[in-house]
């Protein structure tokens, strides 16, 4: 197979896959048509982007090259661990755990170029180093190298502006109280953060308005951000902030504040209808849904403003998640679907925890509406729980670049840990942060999914869910058959978002 034809470009070996990722949160790129085709590969001209979600994930970073071919090593192999599907006619996907950029989709004859390295053998044409790029292909004997543990440039701080909240989820893990944050103790924190952020090296500092719900707060919330973002920038940090509402009193002027201001807004969406309704009730006994609807389609949207949608799943909106993507897509938001995590503190009925069958079926129900709207922007860091469309080492950023806040201004390792605190930001420390409550162990510390194929995309799910699941940090995450039965359509998808993106999809 080594003649491989010389001629039109269609029969050019050609490889597409994701390249860069985006720094900001909810302005999708979408991904244009390639400028330019430099020995056979082709690549998005775009930036990419990570969803808003209620965890902080690590923060985006560029695609890592792997190191350059090994010229003492010259023949070379197909990686033994790389996962192939026909996608459409004439195009593959492949997908190799130790890739840089996520899976990559190949032409036919990019396809038969890798099958020819069953048989040992040296590079000999130009798709070879993109091939080797995205770790497809290696010496022989040998085995690419897994992606670095990398710490955040960014500090992401959730502020709890307050334990109050106008609706009453089930699984909500705060506990409901008149407690808000005293302006002293936000401004107290935030010239403490930029000051812990710029000491220990990070370039930018973003700040989560959470709670509770934090339009409850609103006139904290407006003076704390000028202030935020004055401090910030004093201390060289590049700023971004976002608001996580459930967007049930989001005013026209609330917005246009917002919107002056660059905050980006996360709402929470349960299901449509009665399923949010069920899922988020309101305690006024009005429909919570009625008004998030109202304030996307009438206020946010008029406004420009173009939400990100987070979506936590449970046992019980699991078989309605088709009807709420549509909804989503239908409005061309950026979603993240988060797993329903059960909170340590209080105890939850028992209809809301994950049950295997019920999740995959709901999600590849979901699967189906996600491929006949087919977003080109990156869907698959926001599709599977805390996973992510690129590899990485840590599931999120607790213990390294994330924290919350409490209204007593108290640092807390996680939002779903608000009651062990770690003191106050003034007396932080990277060590007593690392030393927390929490385990975040990188994947390469997980025996138990040494030998997953998607490994280093789940990177182990959320470490409290484990540990409350096993006792143990490092074991499996109690997701995983849930993971590990949906990634390979959630990789199909994304082959078929690339080819989208390219312009190859009819
Ligand atoms: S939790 Fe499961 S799906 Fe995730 S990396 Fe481990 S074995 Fe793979
Ligand atoms: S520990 Fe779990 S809930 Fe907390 S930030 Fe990490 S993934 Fe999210």
């Amino acid at each position: 197979m080594n003649a491989l034809p010389n001629s039109p470009r269609a029969a050019r070996p050609q490889l597409w896959a994701r390249r860069t990722f985006r720094t900001v949160e909810d302005d999708c790129a979408c991904e244009t048509a390639p400028a330019n085709a430099t020995g056979g590969l082709l690549h998005r001209a775009a930036m990419e982007t990570a969803m808003e979600n209620d965890c902080a994930c690590p923060a985006p970073t560029p695609v890592r090259p792997l190191p350059a071919v090994d010229a003492s090593a010259p023949l070379l192999t197909q990686v033994a661990e790389v996962l192939q599907w026909p996608l459409r006619p004439g195009y593959w996907l492949l997908f190799s755990p130790y890739t840089p950029q996520g899976p990559v989709v190949l032409n036919a004859a990019a396809y038969r170029r890798w099958q020819a390295f069953t048989q040992p053998q040296p590079m000999g044409h130009p798709i070879d180093a993109q091939l080797w790029a995205a770790a497809l292909i290696w010496p022989q004997g040998s085995t690419p190298p897994p992606p670095p543990i990398t710490r955040a440039t960014t500090l992401t701080a959730w502020f709890h502006l307050t334990d109050a909240c106008n609706l009453a989820c089930p699984y909500c893990y705060v506990r409901k109280r008149p407690r808000a944050m005293a302006w002293e103790t936000a401004r107290r924190a935030v010239h403490d953060l930029a000051a812990y952020a710029r000491r220990y090296g990070f370039q930018g500092l973003k700040l989560k308005y959470a709670g509770g719900e934090p339009t409850l707060t609103w006139d904290l919330l407006q003076r704390l951000h000028p202030e935020a973002r004055r401090v910030a920038e004093n201390a060289g940090l590049q700023f971004r902030a976002v608001l996580l509402t459930n967007a049930t009193r989001l005013t026209a002027e609330q917005v246009q504040w917002l919107h002056q201001q660059r905050i980006k807004v996360a709402i929470s969406l349960d299901g449509v209808g009665d399923i949010h309704d069920r899922a988020r009730p309101a305690v006024d006994g009005q429909s919570a849904f009625q008004r998030l609807a109202h304030t996307v389609d009438h206020i946010l949207l008029p406004a420009g403003v173009r939400p990100s949608v987070t979506i936590t799943l449970t046992r019980q909106n699991a078989p309605y998640l088709a009807q709420t993507l549509q909804w989503v897509l239908e409005r061309d938001l950026p979603f993240s679907i988060n797993f329903y995590r059960q909170p340590w503190n209080l105890r939850p009925p028992e209809d809301l925890a994950l049950e295997e069958e019920t999740i995959i079926q709901g999600m590849q129900a979901a699967f189906q509406v996600l491929e006949r709207y087919l977003p080109t922007w990156p869907f698959l860091d926001g599709l599977m729980d805390r996973g992510s469309g690129l590899p990485h080492q840590h599931p999120c950023g607790v213990g390294q670049a994330y924290l919350v806040i409490t209204p007593q201004g108290q640092v807390a390792p996680c939002h779903m840990r608000l009651e062990e605190t770690l003191g106050p930001v003034g007396e932080l420390t990277p060590e007593k942060l690392a030393h927390g409550p929490i385990q975040n162990l990188p994947m390469d510390a997980r025996p138990d999914c040494a030998s997953c194929p998607f490994r280093y995309l789940c990177a182990g799910g959320c470490p409290l869910e484990t540990y409350r699941a096993t006792g143990r940090w490092d074991a499996r995450n109690p997701n995983c058959a849930i993971y590990r039965a949906l990634y390979p359509e959630a990789l199909r998808l994304e082959g078929l978002r690339l080819l989208k993106v390219h312009g190859l999809l009819a």
